[in-house]
C-alpha cells in the first residue's frame, strides 16, 4: 500500500487507471451528483456505503482507500445506480473493475472476491425461496 509516514499518498493517475479497465471507461464523466447514492438499496441500510463518496475518492486519487477499503465489496450489483446516473458512468461496472484491481494489486485476496460473489448469489436464491414460500402459504 502506498503509505509514507503513516499518511496515505494520493495517486493522481488513479482515475486514468480505472478508465483504462473494462467497465471503468466512463469514470471521468462523473460530476458527483449523488444520484447513485440516492437510489442505492445498500446505502439505504448501511451508513458505511456511499457510491458518490467512492467516486469522489477515485477522482481525488485516493487509491489505497478505494482498493484497500471495504466499500467496493458491499455493492450488491443490482445496477440501480446505472439506470439512474445522468452521465452513464456505470458505477456497478466500475465496482467490478475496482474489485479486479484490488485483487490483482494485492490489496485483497482472491478468496474475498469469490466469497462475495457466492454470497450475492446465495442471497438472491434465499430471497426467491422465501417469496415462493410466502406466495404458497398466502390465502387466495
Ligand atoms: S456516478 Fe453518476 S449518479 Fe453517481 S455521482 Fe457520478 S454522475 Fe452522479
Ligand atoms: S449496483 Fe451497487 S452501488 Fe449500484 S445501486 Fe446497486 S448496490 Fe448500490
Amino acid at each position: 500500500m502506498a503509505e509514507a509516514n503513516g499518511v496515505k499518498k494520493l495517486v493522481s493517475n488513479f482515475k486514468d487507471e480505472v478508465a483504462s479497465r473494462p467497465g471503468g471507461e466512463n469514470v471521468l464523466n462523473c460530476f458527483l451528483c449523488g444520484s447513485c447514492t440516492a437510489c442505492c438499496p445498500i446505502s439505504e441500510i448501511a451508513d458505511n456505503y456511499n457510491p458518490r463518496l467512492v467516486m469522489r475518492r477515485i477522482l481525488a486519487g485516493m487509491k489505497d482507500d478505494v482498493l484497500g477499503g471495504g466499500e467496493i465489496w458491499r455493492c450488491y450489483q443490482c445496477h440501480s445506480c446505472v439506470a439512474h446516473c445522468p452521465q452513464d458512468v456505470r458505477f456497478a461496472d466500475i465496482v467490478r473493475a475496482l474489485r479486479g484491481m484490488s485483487v490483482e494489486q494485492g490489496y485483497r485476496d482472491a478468496k474475498l472476491a469469490e466469497d462475495v460473489d457466492r454470497a450475492g448469489e446465495e442471497s438472491r436464491r434465499e430471497l426467491l425461496e422465501r417469496v415462493n414460500a410466502l406466495i404458497a402459504s398466502a390465502a387466495g
